[in-house]
């Protein structure tokens, strides 16, 4: 057998690594094609396991106040940075994204705890005198068990838009991350122990569709956040909401950016190549397609020389598996046989001296027509169709008709087509001359349409509403207040 890098992924449950005997999957590095772990396909019993664990622990967790639940994640906070380098490569190994990448996402993690951190500020609570010597008052309390299921794209990012916040709010989380990346989860685990969490607080359950759906039909789960495809996100809401449990589930997506003539080039131009091609176009923020507004010729020129700065294995990272970088490049040549003109070709991208990897160049296609599957569907590489129209009118028709609805962004100078688009684009994140308008925090992150389901957003205040729920209290303490309706 091949000698793995990383140890074979391990159940996380009430502060232990758990060695188990089920079926495991290979667990293999976009970036040559080798194998680098494998990860254990868990059964049902492992998540009542550790399910247990976490409702046992529940009541002593949501009892401590939240300002020292804060503080171990001011320790954790810390943790991460000490330990940046290691995470960012891990994440460069399992997923393929560059290094540099790797690292981004780990600073976006960092990030995303410093503001759970100010949990204790957010959810300071509402009290008012609302009759004669009664008062109200609003707590915010955690919902108990939750459980957290993640993609491959962004291994390390994506749990912390939720590890956080539900467990500084006092929940107990179950994270299910993807087989495809495993092995990051595990130092998330070690390094919250570290940071003090007490055990049984956060557990991980390595598995497939198996602990997908067990997780849906747990009774001692309350709360569900999702990300991933736009069918599994369905899937898991229909049956969460259906088991009566709160869920967040996010989607995938089809982002338009929509470019005037009278953008400026050279903006434009970066900002497009690097929304396209960053994380190997494997982002949910990324632009897939472009809708070009009249003459707009001169930007795309400058555009493909952008692009083709950007070279697979350099500055451009791996797609996550073989069939996935097949499935890119059908789109390609689906579209080319349809009539629509190749500017850059990425097919067959090789690497030299990872000749295993898996790679698509960046892919730039020129009269993309709204009907097309490259126009509709999401693509999830480096790959951007161009749509041309003769009016703004007409692009907003042709991003209004997306089934989805995560990001639509515009390039432009003229304040009238910004606010235009920001108006009447369906999406839930707007850029104006922004090529990947992620919301920093405070500002929550969560799109519209099939991008979403559920009504909270993932992360930043709107995420409160996922993991705590309100308890409003109403209080006389004296007698000698006179007596009204409320008594
Ligand atoms: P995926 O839907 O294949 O997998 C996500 C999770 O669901 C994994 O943990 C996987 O084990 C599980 N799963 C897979 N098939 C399942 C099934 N049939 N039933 C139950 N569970 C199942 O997604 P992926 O390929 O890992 O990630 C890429 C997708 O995620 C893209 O569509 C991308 O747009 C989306 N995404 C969306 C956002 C967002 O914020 N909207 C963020 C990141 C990724």
């Amino acid at each position: 057998m091949d000698k793995l890098i990383y140890k074979t992924a391990k159940n996380y449950i009430n502060g232990k690594f758990r060695d188990i005997e089920n079926k495991t999957l290979d667990v293999i590095s976009p970036l040559d094609g080798k194998l680098i772990s494998k990860v254990p396909l868990s059964s049902k019993s492992e998540l009542d396991t550790a399910v247990a664990a976490a409702k046992a622990v529940f009541p002593s967790w949501s009892a401590i106040p939240i300002k020292e639940r804060a503080q171990v994640f001011f320790r954790y906070k810390t943790i991460l940075e000490k330990n940046l380098d290691n995470l960012a490569y891990i994440t460069h190994i399992e997923n393929g994204k560059t290094l540099s990448e790797a690292k981004a996402e780990v600073e976006k993690s960092i990030e995303l705890t410093e503001f759970a951190c100010s949990m204790p500020q957010l959810i300071t609570g509402e009290i008012l005198e609302v009759s004669n010597g009664v008062e109200c008052r609003i707590d915010y309390a955690p919902v108990g068990v939750v459980a957290s299921i993640a993609p491959f794209n962004f291994p390390h990012m994506v749990p912390h838009w939720t590890i956080p916040n539900a467990l500084v709010l006092g929940n107990c989380m179950i994270l299910k991350p993807s087989e495809k990346v495993p092995v990051t989860a595990s130092h998330i685990a070690e390094m919250l122990k570290e940071a003090g969490l007490p055990d049984g607080v956060f557990n991980v359950i390595n598995g497939d569709k198996v602990i997908v759906d067990a997780i849906c039909d747990h009774p001692d789960i309350s709360a569900v956040s999702f990300v991933g495809s736009t069918k599994v996100a369905k899937l898991v809401y229909i049956r969460a909401t259906s088991n009566l449990k709160r869920c967040t589930a996010l989607g995938g997506a089809k982002n338009h950016l929509i470019v005037m003539p009278d953008a400026n080039t050279d903006m434009a131009a970066t900002n497009i190549a690097a929304s396209m091609s960053g994380c190997a176009g494997q982002r949910c923020m990324a632009a897939s397609a472009m809708v070009g507004v009249g003459p707009v010729d001169h930007i795309i020129e400058k555009l493909c020389e952008e692009a083709r700065k950007i070279i697979p294995g350099k500055n451009l990272g791996a797609i996550i598996t073989k069939e996935s970088k097949e499935r890119i490049e059908r789109y390609i040549t689906e579209a080319e046989k349809q009539g629509a003109k190749i500017l850059i070709d990425g097919r067959n991208a090789v690497v030299q001296g990872k000749e295993g990897g898996f790679y698509v160049g960046p892919t730039i296609i020129d009269n993309v027509t709204p009907d097309m599957a490259i126009a509709k569907e999401e693509v999830f590489g480096p790959v951007l169709a161009i749509i041309r129209t003769n009016t703004l009118d007409e692009a907003m028709e042709i991003e209004n008709s997306s089934n989805y609805g995560n990001a639509a962004s515009v390039f432009t100078q003229n304040g009238s087509y910004a606010k235009l688009v920001m108006e009447k684009a369906s999406a839930g994140m707007i850029g104006v001359n922004i090529g990947v308008p992620v919301p920093r925090e405070p500002f929550s992150f969560g799109g519209w349409n099939e991008s979403k389901f559920g009504t909270n957003d993932i992360t930043g205040a709107s995420s409160i509403g996922l993991w705590t729920q309100p308890k409003k209290t109403s209080i006389k303490w004296n007698p000698e207040a006179q007596k009204n309706w409320m008594s």
